[in-house]
């Protein structure tokens, strides 16, 4: 019995990187979790170095977006995703938006903190 296989590992153009924290990237907006390629500017190493991006395992088995075919870290960040741009909360009030902001940055200063830029305030 022939079995389907996604093929993704041969895909020559496998992102190397995702976004650790939410992040608008050459003019596109990445999610947290969210796999890209890196575009070789002069920020990247910079935002290497502060954390907003790290390299992606190799091995690492990513979880598709089926609404946009967005690659995400795993299923928790693919959601986190599909509800923020697939599902948008219309009937939230601007309190409860601004409570929501202010748990996703607390969250994400758990999970994902930046980095200290050493090299800030020296030239
Ligand atoms: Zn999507």
């Amino acid at each position: 019995m022939a079995k389907l296989a996604p093929e993704r590992s041969k895909q020559p153009d496998t992102p190397g990187y995702w976004a650790r924290r939410p992040i608008t990237y050459c003019g596109s907006e990445y999610d947290r979790g969210q796999a890209l390629e890196l575009a070789g500017g002069t920020n990247d190493e910079r935002l290497i170095r502060l954390g907003y991006l790290a390299e992606l395992d190799p091995k690492a088995e990513l979880s598709v977006c089926a609404e946009c075919g967005a690659a995400f870290t795993g299923p928790g960040e693919r959601t986190g995703h599909g509800n923020t741009r697939h599902r948008p909360h219309t009937e939230r009030s601007p309190l409860d938006e601004d409570r929501a902001d202010e748990r996703e940055e607390r969250l994400l200063d758990e999970i994902a903190p930046l980095y200290v830029d050493h090299a800030a305030g020296r030239r």
